[in-house]
């Protein structure tokens, strides 16, 4: 893997081997024979969707979960040949990309679904498919109660192998009756399709907050995205579950100054210095995905201590107090990650801008490099 060449000082790191011990520890609470699939849309959730695949990939994962056609094909045309579900819907415009390029697609109402068998028929090639079926989520699939008869007739289909039946939770986190109701529903499904002598060999339900707290929503693959990242699906889990960040956000000094009480900082002047201070001014802003919540709210790790952000998020830049403490220009800044002892996680900067952890890392922007380490 080459190190990307960059002037400003403003990058992303990911731990390869985090990531690799958070998929082990997933891992581990799966019965024998249980599958994993690896949700690796958006970029990787902004860790870095050709890197992550590859790792997860020699790691053991035994499938890829995207978003769309586009993202597979960015792992098709980095080399890389394991299974990859489209976990999204897909227009006729997509088919000839999904037959040509192996992706398993995500069938989700009859019109699609004979649309790519039509493709699939005329490129002489069988395709893969996996039934969505909709048990509470709301977003695609078939409702439940159709499913069997729809699935009798996508088997009608002769250049569609169906390798797959799925359905997604919406509240796993915070509804535990509703998830065991999802889980009993998909079960019953299954045995109904199977005493009509029709056998899905792949069966999934499981998001990372399933694949920890639901061990029946296992069956015989898991989904998980969230946890392979080191995020926790509930804060509650912070420090309990061995999982490790993968994803540190750094930057460095590049202007030191002092100001004297009275003085404003940035746009809005929302701080006025209470002291004489000393300012520091980070490369960094909304622009890279320091979100401007976090304006005069965030705290950031240098030298060791934390520093509070002061004034707004500009798009490019930030300013952080570091008051009488000997901070020089070049000294490394994390926004998030660790330094010496202290650490800032992706949770934290989740809970001041009143988001998830998935939205914190999708932010990061395509303008920050990634430097992947510890390969
Ligand atoms: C993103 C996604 C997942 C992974 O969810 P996490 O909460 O990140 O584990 C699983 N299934 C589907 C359908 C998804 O879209």
């Amino acid at each position: 893997m080459k190190t990307p060449h960059f002037y400003r000082p403003t990058w992303v790191e990911i731990d390869l081997a985090a990531l690799a011990s958070n998929y082990r520890i997933l891992k581990k609470r799966l019965s024998p024979g249980t599958k994993m699939m690896a949700a690796v849309k958006a970029n990787a959730y902004g860790h870095g969707i050709v890197e992550v695949s590859k790792k997860l990939v020699r790691c053991g994962v035994d499938y890829l979960g995207v978003a769309c056609v586009d993202e597979a094909l960015v792992l098709r045309a980095a080399g890389v040949r394991a299974p990859v579900l489209d976990l999204g819907a897909f227009m006729k415009s997509d088919t000839e990309a999904i037959v040509k390029n192996d992706i398993t697609a995500t069938i989700i109402d009859w019109e699609s679904a004979k649309c790519l068998d039509a493709c699939a028929g005329r490129l002489k090639k069988k395709t893969r498919v996996h039934i969505k079926v909709d048990t509470g989520m709301g977003r695609l699939g078939v409702w439940h109660a159709q499913a069997d008869e729809f699935i009798l007739k996508v088997c009608t289909l002769n250049n569609l192998l169906i390798e797959g039946i799925y359905t997604h939770f919406p509240s796993a986190d915070s509804d535990e009756t509703f998830t065991r109701s999802q889980i009993a529903v998909f079960s019953t499904l299954v045995s109904r399709l199977t005493i009509k002598g029709i056998e899905i060999p792949l069966r999934h339900t499981a998001n990372s907050m399933a694949v920890l707290g639901f061990k029946d929503s296992h069956f015989n693959l898991v989904r998980p995205g969230l946890a392979l990242y080191g995020l926790h699906p509930k804060d509650e889990w912070l420090g309990e579950i061995d999982l490790s960040p993968v994803l540190a956000f750094k930057t460095k000094v590049v202007y030191f100054k002092s100001v004297s009480r009275g003085r404003s900082i940035s746009y809005g002047r929302t701080y006025t210095a209470k002291n004489d201070t000393c300012i520091a001014t980070l490369p960094v802003g909304y622009g890279d995905g320091y979100n401007r919540l976090l304006s005069n709210k965030a705290r950031v790790l240098i030298r060791g201590r934390f520093h509070p952000v002061v004034g707004r998020v500009c798009m490019d830049q930030a300013m952080v107090d570091v008051g009488r403490s000997a901070v020089r220009v070049g000294d490394e800044v994390v926004l998030v990650g660790r330094q010496k002892e202290k650490c800032i996680y992706v949770e934290d900067i989740a809970e001041i801008c009143g988001t998830i952890p998935y939205e914190v890392v999708c932010w990061i922007s395509p303008r920050v490099p990634r430097l992947y380490i510890n390969q």
